[in-house]
C-alpha cells in the first residue's frame, strides 16, 4: 500500500504534471489549490481527494491535510510546489506584488512543513520536497522580490534539512529553469514581460517540459529513505543561463 502524497499548486503546470504521474503510479494524492475546478478537470481516478486550499492560510492548508490523513494515512510525500512569480524593476513594481510572492513562496512553504513535520519527525519518516528555481541561486533582472523569495526556499529548506536529518525525515530541492506553465500569466507588467519572452526567443523558445520536472521529483521520492538527493537543478539544455 502506497503512502499519502500531498501536492500544492497542482492545478497547472508542475503541479498538475506530478499529479497525473503520480496519479498513474497508484500513490493515493491529496490535490490543492485555489481553483479546484481545474485540478477537477484533469479528471485523474482512484485514490484522490481534491480540495481547495491557499498556501498562504495555514488554517485551510490544515484542515485539508488532516481530511486527507482521516482517509489515507499520514502524509509521506509533501510537494511544495504552490507558487508565484511577477516581474518588475524594484523602482516602480507595487510593494502589493513583493507581498504576494513573499507570502505565497516563502510563507506557504513553511505553513505546509509545519504542518507535515510533526507526524513525520515522530514516525522517522517522510519526505518534503521543495519546488525552487534556478532564480533560488542566482540572480535575474526585474526579478528581484521573486528571486528574494526563492533564494528563502533554498535557505529554509537547508535549515529544515539540517534540523530534521537525525529524525529519518528528508528535505530536497529541485530548481527548475524556465518552464511551460502558467507562471507568466499573471505578470501585470508589459515591459519585463516582453523582456523575459525576448530572452526566451534566445533560446529558441525551447523551455522545460513540466513532465521532466515531474519524473526527478518522483525519482528522488523513490530513492531509499536513507538516500536525500538534496538538491536538483533541472533546465532546458538550451538555456544557458
Ligand atoms: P503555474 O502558474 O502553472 O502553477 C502555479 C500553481 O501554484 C498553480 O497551481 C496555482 O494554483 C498555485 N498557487 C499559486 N498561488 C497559490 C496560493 N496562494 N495558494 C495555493 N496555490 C497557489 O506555474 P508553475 O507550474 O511554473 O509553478 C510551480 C512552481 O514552480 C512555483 O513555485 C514556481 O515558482 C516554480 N518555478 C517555475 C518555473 C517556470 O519557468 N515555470 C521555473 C522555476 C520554478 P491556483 O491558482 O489554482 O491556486
Amino acid at each position: 500500500m502506497k503512502s499519502l502524497i500531498v501536492i500544492t499548486g497542482a492545478s497547472s503546470g508542475f503541479g498538475a504534471a506530478m499529479a497525473k504521474l503520480f496519479n498513474a503510479n497508484d500513490y493515493p494524492l491529496l490535490l490543492l489549490g485555489r481553483r479546484v475546478e481545474k485540478i477537477e478537470a484533469l479528471n485523474l481516478t482512484g485514490d484522490v481527494m481534491i480540495k481547495k486550499a491557499d498556501v498562504t492560510d495555514q488554517v485551510q492548508l490544515g484542515s485539508a491535510i488532516k481530511a486527507a490523513e482521516a482517509k489515507y494515512g499520514p502524509t509521506d510525500l509533501l510537494i511544495n510546489n504552490a507558487g508565484l512569480m511577477l516581474l518588475g524593476n524594484v523602482w516602480q513594481q507595487s510593494p502589493t506584488e513583493w507581498q504576494t510572492m513573499l507570502d505565497t513562496n516563502v510563507m506557504g512553504v513553511l505553513n505546509g512543513m509545519q504542518l507535515v513535520l510533526p507526524q513525520m519527525t515522530e514516525r522517522h519518516h517522510g519526505t518534503i520536497i521543495n519546488i525552487s528555481s534556478i532564480a533560488g541561486y542566482k540572480a535575474f533582472q526585474n526579478h528581484a522580490a521573486y528571486v528574494a523569495s526563492k533564494f528563502g526556499v533554498h535557505g529554509l529548506s537547508e535549515t529544515v534539512r539540517q534540523e530534521v536529518a537525525d529524525k529519518q525525515v528528508r528535505v530536497m530541492l529541485v530548481a527548475p529553469g524556465a518552464a511551460e506553465t502558467e507562471l507568466l500569466t499573471h505578470v501585470t507588467d508589459d515591459h519585463a514581460l516582453t523582456e523575459y519572452e525576448a530572452w526566451k526567443e534566445t533560446m529558441g523558445g525551447l523551455t522545460l517540459d513540466p513532465k521532466h520536472v515531474a519524473e526527478t521529483v518522483k525519482f528522488m521520492y523513490e530513492m531509499p529513505q536513507e538516500v536525500n538527493i538534496r538538491e536538483v537543478d533541472i533546465a532546458a539544455t538550451r538555456q544557458d543561463s
